[in-house]
């Protein structure tokens, strides 16, 4: 089974390399071969997160004075100490949030010198990945640093210079300075973190409309699904990967309901997330008078921030296997543009995918 599973993904990267510069290629959704488990973990997503930087120390100065065979007092040899290392921060790609960002970071020491005019090595940095967009405050909350492009780097904590050794501070009136420097401490200092771009899609819905059930069938995050309002609190975040190795992240967001900007259910807090989307899926209950839905939550949106109105959207009317959500759907596709779909059984949500990654590229462009 899983050499059968190794010659499908060798094919489809043989497979991507051909089709990529094609002028026609779309990229597509792929299937995730491997089961989801069924242990209840719990999970979360950390897009604020406070650091504390510490650089390392430099090495110390070494005190040494040789002494050769024909020599006794050859004069001193002892050699500098090697630089601490820096933490520094560092916009990639392939990081996607700061649940695997250590609270204290701290840099490697540099090391000592030693004799024979012997310098210790410099330390390597500590380079932490952290998602692109990730805006970087420190301790009054100011905001020093933005991460918005692959590769780009902030220096948290410098590293201490290493001392020099008594070689250094030889004279023509000081032949044995017993002398030397000791490395320089590393700065500490405290950052808070956070990440302006959690997911690339937002789902938009009503309570009950099938957003978590979406979010399963599209990706391998595993959200609550009850058929009661409100089983999602907390934002939830799962990848779609595309054969061009592309993936795209969605959040589950929890239900909007009438009233949501005054407060009511869980109110409109959590749209911050929202805000930061690329693209948003407008999620109805095709069962339920779907434009009324659709009304409501552009109302809410607009309450909260009516330049999430502009965002790049895509209207999807879910639950189109039962009867009366098909009748509704047939009805209004007439007049709008509308993805139907069923997140229960499957149907559709390649068009979906296909929407969806349409929302993603057209940003960058
Ligand atoms: P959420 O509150 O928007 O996250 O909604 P849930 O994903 O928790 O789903 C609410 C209920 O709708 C659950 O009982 C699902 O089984 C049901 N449901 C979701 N999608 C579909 C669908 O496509 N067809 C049908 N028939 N039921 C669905
Ligand atoms: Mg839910």
């Amino acid at each position: 089974m899983r050499l059968i599973n190794l010659f499908r993904s060798l094919k489809l990267t043989t497979q991507v390399n051909f089709v990529r510069y094609s002028s026609e290629y779309v990229p597509k959704p792929l299937r995730s071969l491997k089961a989801k488990s069924t242990r209840n973990t719990v999970q979360y997503y950390v897009d604020s997160f406070r650091v504390r930087a510490v650089g390392g120390t430099g090495g110390d100065g070494c005190i040494s004075f040789l002494s050769a065979w024909c020599k006794d007092h050859a004069g001193p040899d002892g050699g500098d100490g090697g630089n601490g290392g820096h933490v520094i921060f560092q916009a990639a790609h392939s990081t996607k949030s700061l649940n695997n960002c250590k609270s204290v970071i701290q840099a490697k020491h540099g090391e000592k010198g030693y004799n024979k005019e012997c310098n210790g090595k410099n330390a390597t940095h500590v380079i932490v990945p952290v998602p692109i967009g990730t805006i970087i405050r420190d301790e009054t909350g100011k905001v020093i640093g933005d991460l918005d492009v692959e590769g780009k780097m902030f220096v948290a904590a410098r590293g201490g210079a290493g001392g020099r050794g008594n070689k250094f501070f030889l004279t023509d009136t000081e032949q044995a300075p017993d002398i030397a420097e000791l490395g320089a401490n590393g700065e500490t200092k405290y950052y808070t973190l956070e990440v302006r771009s959690m997911a690339h899609i937002g789902l938009i819905g009503a309570p009950n409309a099938g957003k978590s059930t979406l979010l399963r069938a599209m990706t391998r995050a595993r959200p609550t699904v009850a058929p009661y309002p409100f089983t999602t609190l907390k934002p939830l975040i799962g990848m779609v990967p595309y054969d061009d190795y592309e993936q795209v992240a969605i959040a589950d967001l929890p239900g909007l309901i009438p009233g949501s900007h005054k407060n009511y259910g869980l109110g409109i807090q959590f749209l911050q997330h929202a805000e930061r989307c690329r693209g948003l899926i407008f999620l109805l209950d095709s069962s339920q008078e779907p434009m009324k839905q659709l009304e409501s939550l552009q109302y809410e949106l607009s309450q909260y921030n009516s330049s999430l109105m502009e965002r790049k959207h895509c209207i999807v009317l879910n639950k189109i296997d039962l009867p009366e959500g098909k009748e509704n759907y047939l009805e209004i596709k007439k007049n709008m543009d509308v993805i139907g779909i069923s997140a229960k059984t499957g149907h559709n949500l390649m068009e979906l995918l296909t929407v969806v990654r349409q929302m993603y590229d057209g940003d960058e462009t």
